[in-house]
């Protein structure tokens, strides 16, 4: 992303810049992406929101909450494979994976109950642990141990791409994330209308509201209103790959609901509330 001459790093780009500072050399970076073939037969970036519009569901805080365990979890556990199966057959015991996470106590109740070193796999080809070494520390650290550090964190915390002041958004999440609170929401609809519009359309199409308390159509009328978080920067939102999300996305609306009584249509049917 290019603002007022200087390129800011994707948060893909960020983290390999985190964790090449932290020794982890380049070649050993793994990135995960989804996929999915378009109907030419060719393989492209399968984006959560495309899901959505198949699906016709909204992930649910909670209760269907498939954004974080089946786009996120899974796919990292399943990025490991490969490396497991080869240094499985080198090793000749279970391949031993420390999974560290930057999850905080703050953050929410259901991640206050996290411990902090827990054994989350055992199979006979890998033992999985898992560590959350920031656990107890409040925002106010994290961003002392960030500014203190060489490493920029991610322009979104700030008011304006570079301004170093985290007074933008309180979260580097997906830009339109059902966990977010509404002064996040309202800024990321701030900052990204071409996003928002596509998410309203799918809204609108499949009938589902994206929260319960809070439907897309609803956040842009929020964000029309006077007050609240000023962008700083609106993103134009018009690169290949973005396009390319949007066709997917389009053509996904388009196509026929799930079938009757599969899970996602369950978990829509209870969700579902006419868009206002
Ligand atoms: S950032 Fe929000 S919407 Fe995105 S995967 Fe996480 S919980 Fe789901």
């Amino acid at each position: 992303m290019e603002f007022d001459g200087c390129r800011y790093p994707s948060t893909g780009e960020l983290a390999a810049l985190h964790s090449t500072a932290y020794g982890i050399p380049v070649e050993q970076h793994i990135e995960v992406q989804r996929t999915a073939k378009d109907a030419a037969g060719k393989l492209v970036p399968y984006s959560l929101l495309t899901f959505v519009a198949e699906r016709g569901m909204w992930p649910v805080r909670g209760t269907a909450q498939f954004c974080t365990g089946d786009w996120k979890t899974k796919r990292i556990f399943a990025a490991w494979t490969p490396l497991v199966r080869r240094l499985r057959r080198i090793l000749g015991r279970p391949v031993r994976i420390l999974n560290v996470i930057g999850l905080r106590t703050q953050e929410s109740t259901d991640r206050a109950k996290r411990r902090s070193y827990r054994r989350v796999l055992a199979n006979r080809d890998r033992h999985v642990d898992e560590w959350l070494p920031i656990r107890d520390w409040t925002t106010s650290a994290v961003r002392e141990f960030c500014d203190a550090s060489d490493i920029a964190h991610h322009w979104a915390y700030d008011s304006v791409p570079g301004a170093g002041d985290w007074n933008g958004s309180t979260r580097c999440s997906c830009s339109i994330c059902i966990m977010a609170n509404r002064s996040d929401l309202n800024l990321a609809v701030r900052r990204r209308p071409r996003l928002t519009n596509l998410y309203a359309q799918v809204e609108q199409v499949r009938g589902h509201r994206f929260r319960q308390d809070l439907s897309i159509a609803e956040l842009l009328q929020l964000a029309q209103r006077q007050g609240g978080p000023a962008p700083g920067i609106v993103l134009a939102d018009d690169g290949p790959e973005f396009d390319a999300m949007a066709t997917a996305v389009r053509a996904a609306r388009r196509a026929a609901p799930p079938h009757p009584g599969s899970r996602p249509e369950r978990a829509a049917a209870a969700g579902a509330v006419g868009v206002r």
